[in-house]
């Protein structure tokens, strides 16, 4: 289903402030907005305001705003007036990043859909997608950097990619996982041993990961609480009931992503 955009375009005569230059756009660069207004507000206040910085599209948990044309070029990612970033890339903001919750993860999660659709429209891949912090080390999009979920959010993004029949890279998830058939689920005494193991790597491999950071990203055979909320967080973004129990259901959605 394609995602219809709502425009509130600037005017013409606030091109020079907002958007001087005519833009062939290479990227898309994400951001949170820190702050708790609604699409539609963020981009009224933005066209309206006096100051140079814009976005092109604004994303909440109902709908997509845009209020600059794609190819103008947008002051979003702090990096000059020259910078790759202002220069080339789209800007998409996530709204209700400040206080976070139920509205900010749906937000997250349509922003996650409408930038696979731009991706798809473009015939680009994952691999144009960039966070703010790229371009000149802000800390943006703050939310999903605090939580650790930046390529958690490039994976959805590339899951949904591949939904609507775009291109995908499938460099790294060529190798085959022998996942078990059984019903896997934090218990006592825990679950472990090979089949764990698979279930871990295929996470991981989806940048799911058990425990990012640890010793061998917490790939360890031990099906605990960490595991399964790498299972959860799966299960969150490709649609299943996310309950951190791997079953038939999950396998196959693993199966799916990992082509
Ligand atoms: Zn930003």
């Amino acid at each position: 289903m394609t995602i219809k955009v709502k425009k509130n375009l600037v005017s013409e005569a606030k091109y020079s402030l907002k958007c001087p230059n005519h833009m062939d756009a290479e990227y898309i660069t994400i951001h949170n907005t820190a702050n708790d207004a609604s699409a539609a507000n963020e981009i009224s206040y933005m066209i309206g305001n006096t100051s140079s910085t814009s976005f092109h599209f604004a994303v909440d948990d109902k709908e997509v705003r845009q209020g600059i044309p794609t190819n103008r070029n947008a002051w979003h990612t702090g990096d000059g007036k020259n910078g790759t970033g202002n220069r080339k890339s789209i800007g998409v903001e996530i709204c209700y990043s400040k206080s976070g919750g139920a509205k900010y993860k749906a937000a997250e999660k349509l922003a996650i859909k409408f930038v696979a659709q731009l991706l798809k429209e473009r015939g680009w891949g994952i691999n144009r997608v960039r966070k703010h912090q790229d371009w000149n080390g802000k800390y943006c999009p703050h939310r999903i950097l605090s939580e650790g979920r930046w390529d958690e959010v490039k994976a959805a993004i590339e899951a949904e990619l591949k939904s609507l029949g775009g291109k995908t890279s499938s460099s790294k998830k060529k190798t085959s996982y022998a996942l078990p058939s059984g019903i896997y689920k934090v218990k006592s005494p825990m679950m472990k041993g090979a089949s764990v193991t698979q279930i871990q790597k295929a996470l991981a491999a989806l940048y799911f990961y058990p425990d990012k950071g640890a010793k061998n990203n917490g790939i360890d055979g031990v099906y605990g609480p960490k595991t399964a909320n790498a299972v959860k967080r799966f299960q969150s973004v490709s649609g299943l009931t996310a309950d951190g129990i791997y079953g038939p259901k999950t396998k196959a959605k693993l199966e799916e992503f990992l082509k």
